[in-house]
């Protein structure tokens, strides 16, 4: 008898006939003697008609107070899907009690729209499972110390699930979606995409946190630190099949150096149309400016991705770096409005339409010329680099978005990730 975490995505949530075909696979598993904790996202398209309800109200919403009020409609979402797979499970005849956030509770700091879970108390979920009940905790959201709902940004669930698979010991963690595992690049954009028996942590890391949304990088980094055995799985396989049969299928996330990877030198592409480039443009070339412009976007909790400071020509520079499209307009006002002027810097420029396209694999760091010939597959198809950074184990560029999938199909064709064909 085992401690196991299920997480259904949001088209595993879809619809209430999805919702019981969750509860049958749930009470398989429980009816085999394991201690279930369920974690659910909002049902498909929820949480995205939730925010945009919101926008109709109030078209701004950047201060922290509207976040605040954005994470109390968005989290609702998730607590309809609790209640429902609850009732269904109950009516499979087991025993269910579903929580929201707040009350296990999770405990977020108060980065709204995106907070990071700090604690989970887990031992009302431990007396729910001794009293053989199935226990069901909303994805995505928590509580931060002010009592206030939070939520964990998008794909937060992933991380839902793991944190408190972490919490709880769990001797698994099932990442239930709506792919039959990770693949080497997203299926949707490649159809000859190919599924990873395993993934390793570190590339799994990379290409989460390169925009592959089939885990949240919170989730990776949670299921690393503590050590949580991942898997990513197929929620669309019919419910009764083995146990055994499905405990193995999917995509394990493995924490060893596995020889076969090495040899793979580029293991998957991942890509991120989420980002926002931004230029300043004529700064004085002198010590502490990327501090300057940096450091009070920072301050403005915006993430900052890609940086790149060019060449000065007679005292000046140009420095650009990509922010989260959803702060680009924040980061453009910062810019204008304080930052450029403080800096004595020329002008600022934007382009919220790029994207960031990369390659990842362990084997880079043993492999020469893999970015060289990055470059060359780009350049035949006609596709200019605007920005360049690399890793031990990546290699990212900054391109147009129009040239996306031309990208990210080329170079899945060029390093030979396409599945074997037929024999
Ligand atoms: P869920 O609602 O279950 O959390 P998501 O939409 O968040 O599902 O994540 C699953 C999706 O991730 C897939 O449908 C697929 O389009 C996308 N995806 C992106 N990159 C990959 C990849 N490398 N392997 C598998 N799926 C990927
Ligand atoms: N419902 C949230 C979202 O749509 C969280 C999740 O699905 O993981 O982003
Ligand atoms: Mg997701």
């Amino acid at each position: 008898m085992a401690l196991i975490v299920h997480k259904y995505g949001g088209t595993s949530m879809g619809s209430t006939e999805r919702i019981r075909n969750v509860a049958k696979r749930v009470a398989k598993w429980a009816r085999a003697g394991h201690l279930m904790v369920v974690v659910p996202s909002a049902m498909s398209g929820e949480t995205n008609r939730l925010l945009g309800l919101a926008k109709e109200v109030s078209p701004e919403k950047t201060t922290a107070d509207s976040m605040r009020e954005l994470d109390m409609i968005a989290a609702t979402g998730e607590q309809v899907s609790v209640g429902l797979l609850s009732l269904a499970l109950q009516a499979e005849g087991l025993q269910a009690v579903s929580y929201a956030g707040w009350q296990v509770p999770i405990v977020t700091d108060s980065a709204y729209t995106k907070a990071r879970i700090e604690r989970i108390d887990d031992a009302r979920v431990r007396a729910d499972l001794a009293a053989g009940k199935v226990v069901i905790i909303t994805g995505f959201q928590g509580i931060d110390g002010d009592g206030r709902v939070t939520t964990l940004g998008r794909g937060g669930s992933d991380t839902s699930a793991v944190a408190v698979a972490a919490a709880m010991k769990a001797a698994e963690c099932l990442i239930y979606t709506d792919v039959d595992g990770v693949y080497t690049t997203d299926p949707r954009i490649v159809p000859e995409a190919r599924r990873l028996s395993t993934v390793s942590f570190e590339e799994m890391l990379e290409m989460a946190s390169l925009g592959s949304k089939v885990l949240q990088i919170r989730s990776v980094e949670f299921a690393g630190k503590y050590r949580v055995k991942l898997r990513v799985l197929s929620s669309f396989t019919p419910w009764d099949i083995d146990l055994a049969e499905e405990a193995a299928s999917g995509t394990l996330i493995t924490f060893e150096d596995d020889e076969k990877m090495e040899q793979a030198v580029v293991s998957g592409i991942a890509f991120n149309r989420d980002e926002g480039k931004i230029s300043v443009l004529g700064v004085p070339d002198k010590p502490g400016i990327a501090y300057q412009i940096l450091g009070q976007v920072a301050d403005a909790n915006i993430d900052v991705d890609v940086i790149v400071q060019n060449v000065s020509h007679d005292g000046r520079t140009d420095f650009s770096f990509t922010v989260h499209r959803n702060d680009y307009a924040r980061t453009m006002d910062l810019l204008k409005q304080k930052i450029v002027p403080a800096l004595g810097a020329k002008d600022v420029t934007g382009d919220p339409k790029i994207c960031k396209v990369s390659i990842v694999g362990i084997g880079m760091k043993s492999h020469v010329g893999i970015a060289a010939k990055m470059f060359r597959t780009l350049a035949e198809e006609g596709i200019n680099i605007q920005m360049i950074t690399t890793s031990e184990i990546k290699t990212s560029v900054v391109i147009d978005e129009k040239y996306m999938e031309l990208a990210v199909r080329a170079l899945h064709r060029a390093f030979d990730l396409e599945a074997p064909p037929v024999a």
